[in-house]
């Protein structure tokens, strides 16, 4: 048995996979997000509740939001109960057996190049999530690309070019991460509908910008030129870097046909004449690829074993 735990800022979730990577079993708890013992009480108590359902001592993958720093804690406003502390030896006290974690992005990532995701078997593969904010996740000559700081693949905070902020002026926004220009004020959810009220729009969340490009609002199209332009070149720097044969796109703006299937040719505009533009792909598992990945981390495929 394999267990994955997703570690939301509202809701952590555990799953229970079998061999064939069949999901057996799951269940939510709300995660009491200010209060770290809490938390690291009510992740141990999941654990042994999945022993009980299972009849078995499983694997053990975690997932968190954000970044995990070279000091080993978690760097996140989601949840503040576990700031400065160091998560692999606050977690190894309460588990009974080794365990993996690893950031939510890149648990997208192992999940949907793992057994029956939309890049099974890539051995080259980006996974960018569009989202509230943007995440990323690299595999790299088949294994989960981590760095030496362990914050590679954070694509979303690499500055947009100052020629596309002249084109379109827009202004320069400061990002939750503490710089300014990163990519994911401009290209995430919130920053889809920022540049619907750039152009004169007004909504206050992605599907009521997608409404009003449905109505052919002037607005909203004006917006999704841009943003497919200002994203086209946010991934064509992934391409340069990195070279994937796929990019797997999740979170809420992957589920409009209006973003997904323009993305190839906006890569297009921002890559040499002559390279390929890489296989663009749905999610195959959305949200459960976070508790997947986890467990396919905590398993041993594409992983290594921290703790
Ligand atoms: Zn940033």
């Amino acid at each position: 048995m394999h267990y994955g735990i997703d570690v939301g800022g509202t809701k952590t979730e555990i799953a229970i996979f079998d061999r064939h990577w069949q999901r057996l079993d799951h269940w939510r708890e709300p995660t009491p997000a200010e209060d770290g013992a809490a938390l690291l009480t009510l992740l141990a108590a999941m654990v042994a509740e999945a022993d009980r359902r299972s009849g078995a001592r499983g694997t053990l993958g975690l997932g968190f939001p954000g970044v995990i720093d070279d000091r080993g804690c978690l760097v996140t406003a989601n949840l503040p109960g576990l700031r400065d502390l160091p998560l692999a030896p606050a977690l190894s006290g309460r588990f009974d057996r080794a365990f993996v974690i690893d950031n939510d992005s890149r648990c997208f990532i192992v999940s949907e190049t793992g057994p029956g995701g939309a890049a099974e078997g890539a051995t080259h593969a980006f996974g960018a999530i569009l989202g509230t904010g943007a995440g990323g996740g690299a595999i790299v000559e088949g294994r989960l690309l981590t760095g030496a700081g362990r914050f590679a693949g954070e694509w979303g905070h690499l500055p947009l070019p100052a020629a596309a902020r002249e084109r379109y002026g827009l202004p320069l926004l400061d990002c939750g991460c503490g710089l300014e220009g990163c990519l994911e004020t401009y290209i995430a959810g919130p920053g889809l509908v920022r540049l619907h009220c750039h152009f004169g729009g007004e909504s206050s969340s992605a599907e009521q910008w997608h409404r009003a490009l449905l109505a052919h609002e002037r607005s909203a199209r004006l917006a999704h030129e841009c943003h497919l332009d200002l994203l086209g070149g946010a991934l064509a720097n992934v391409v340069k870097l990195l070279s994937p044969q796929t990019i797997v796109i999740g979170g809420g703006l992957s589920t409009l046909d209006e973003i997904v299937d323009s993305l190839p040719a906006a890569l297009r505009r921002h890559l040499f004449a002559g390279v390929d533009v890489p296989m663009i792909v749905r999610s195959r598992f959305g949200a459960a690829s976070g508790v997947r990945g986890a467990a396919m981390l905590g398993a041993g495929l594409n992983g290594e074993r921290l703790a």
